[in-house]
């Protein structure tokens, strides 16, 4: 994105001036990158996938996204447990997507952008779909159904109200998916990319990547947005110059400039997920355990001794203080 360069005839709101100033950088301030630093990355990741290649069963290949990478980095018997249970579509979940998918129609819509339009096309087009979204929305109820209708509306007016109207010259694109196949398709990192703006010119990063939020920060936010800066510089051969949690019912930005050295401590985070996935998946290593605020919500902490020990410890704290 350039912000030298004024979006015509569009006076912004204090909260859109924002948005540009976060997200723009003149042209001397977008970093030159040697290309080293991505071969450097892809020969880490590629030396770890390499090791366990061979035990990975064939005809298997072991996916890992952000959701994975976040799990197995905290208790590993708290992913163990998560991972064989089947997703089920809910009010929280269907309004991420939802919101997204009418954002993204905001971007493309020719004429006026009201956010209840945008909510009910987004709504309709994952109505008729033939896969577990549409399935589930043609079920609900009335009333669940004006409550998600609701909260999508809520984002996607936010989304319009606080952001510029994105310009064809900053190039948006939104849910992009990006892949990165290590040993030889054995194992493969994926994710998908809420929405990116700029390009890399030769080796100055331009691209910025925006993932976009409801609720509080929390640290896997910004571990999330690094492992998608990976991917890409992996991919494109150049690192985004800028990655950012947008917060949507707040209109605030957690901003992160990418580094060689994120990157660095990103690819040390992956290579370590990849390793203890498939230490556990493939290798029969026993899940380690890691007590903590997440034992809380965890759905196993009945039967789980060390979790039900923190509890205890927790809840006996919070009666003192
Ligand atoms: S209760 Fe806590 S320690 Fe036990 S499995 Fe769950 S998250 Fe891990």
């Amino acid at each position: 994105m350039d912000d030298e360069d004024p979006i015509p005839s569009i006076i912004l709101n204090p909260a859109q001036e924002h948005v540009l100033t976060q997200l723009g950088a003149k042209p001397k301030e977008r970093p030159e990158v040697s290309i080293e630093v991505q071969k450097n990355l892809r020969r880490r990741l590629e030396e770890t996938a390499q090791i366990f290649s061979a035990d990975i069963p064939q005809g298997e290949v072991l996916f890992i996204n952000k959701h994975q990478l976040t799990q197995i980095m905290g208790c590993e018997k708290k992913y163990l447990a998560e991972s064989n249970e089947k997703f089920e579509w809910s009010i929280p979940t269907a309004r991420g997507t939802l919101s997204h998918k009418a954002i993204e129609l905001s971007v493309f819509w020719h004429g006026p952008k009201d956010p209840l339009t945008l909510t009910e096309e987004a709504l309709s087009k994952a109505s008729e779909g033939t896969d577990g979204l549409g399935l589930w929305l043609r079920e609900l109820s009335q009333g669940d159904l004006a409550q998600l209708r609701g909260d999508v509306n809520a984002r996607v007016g936010s989304f319009l109200e606080t952001w510029p109207p994105l310009q064809k010259r900053w190039r948006p694109m939104l849910e992009t998916p990006i892949r990165v196949e290590l040993a030889q398709g054995r194992v493969v990192l994926s994710g998908k990319v809420d929405l990116t703006l700029g390009h890399a010119d030769g080796n100055a990063s331009g691209k910025v990547i925006v993932d976009f939020k409801t609720g509080k920060f929390t640290p896997s936010h910004r571990d999330d947005l690094r492992f998608y800066a990976l991917l890409d510089t992996v991919r494109i051969g150049i690192p985004p110059r800028l990655v950012a949690s947008y917060y949507l019912d707040r209109g605030e930005f957690s901003p992160e400039k990418i580094t060689p050295n994120v990157l660095e401590s990103c690819v040390a985070r992956v290579t370590d997920g990849i390793t203890r996935l498939a230490e556990i998946r493939f290798k029969g290593r026993e899940a380690t355990v890691q007590t903590g605020p997440a034992c809380r919500w965890c759905t196993i902490s009945d039967t789980c001794d060390e979790g039900q020990q923190f509890l205890k410890l927790d809840t006996e704290l919070n009666d003192v203080i």
